[in-house]
């Protein structure tokens, strides 16, 4: 099974796709995450991308195109993947419907977490993970259980990403509505893309995206 999980910064898609992939059993391919890795590696490729996220912008196309195309002949894609934040251009979309053309597959589900402006600048502004299993938290909707401790492997080390700061949030935003949002009517005129109101509850939308994947 392959599927998009479309929606703006802070909509819930990293959640969602976490969820997937345990329920699932698909690999969960976050482009974020993967170019998160490349800046922490220190490397000059990583010193050019962190000016370029920390900004707000979005990496090159190519870039990413290169980067996908690898990711999805590893072995924990055999059973189908979940994309947490690709394709977010239209040049990003139709290089992927190239890719899964010549692997003799194809997209199974676009799913897009609808949720408001207003909204996401608190979501994403209370945003932190575990700096050691990369678990999501947010102060005031997913706390951790106890003060300081990750629910998932204990550790006491969390982080913030450098830009989930307001000013580079409202850049990301508008990324977001000039180059990703066009993906809309892209993936509406297949045919392909469902929406669920990112706004309920997590669990709420959990289950909505179950229903949308049983149909
Ligand atoms: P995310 O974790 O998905 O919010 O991504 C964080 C940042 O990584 C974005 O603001 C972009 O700078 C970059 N990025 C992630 N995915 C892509 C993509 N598919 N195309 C271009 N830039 C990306």
């Amino acid at each position: 099974m392959h599927i998009i999980l479309l929606g703006p910064p802070g909509a819930g898609k990293g959640t969602q796709a976490s969820f997937l992939q345990r329920e699932y059993g698909l690999a969960k391919l976050s482009t974020g995450d993967i170019l998160r890795a490349a800046v922490a590696s220190g490397s000059a490729l990583g010193v050019q991308l962190k000016s370029v996220m920390d900004s707000g912008a979005l990496v090159q196309d190519d870039l990413i195109i290169d980067i996908i195309r690898e990711r999805i002949t590893h072995d924990d894609c055999a059973k189908g993947f979940i994309l947490d934040g690709f394709p977010r251009t239209i040049a990003q979309a139709e290089a992927l419907d190239v890719m899964l053309h010549h692997a003799g597959t194809t997209l199974h589900h676009v799913i897009e977490l609808a949720v408001d402006d207003a909204l996401l600048i608190d979501r994403i502004s209370g945003r932190f993970s575990c700096a050691s299993c990369g678990e999501g938290y947010h102060d005031h909707f997913k706390p951790t259980l106890v003060d300081g401790v990750c629910d998932v492997c204990g550790s006491h080390e969390f982080s913030r990403r450098a830009d989930d700061k307001a000013e580079t949030v409202a850049r990301r935003l508008e990324a977001y509505h000039e180059q990703t949002s066009p993906l809309l009517p892209y993936y509406r005129a297949l045919n392909m893309l469902r929406t669920v109101d990112g706004m309920a509850s997590m669990d709420e939308v959990t289950r909505a995206i179950k229903t949308l994947l049983s149909a």
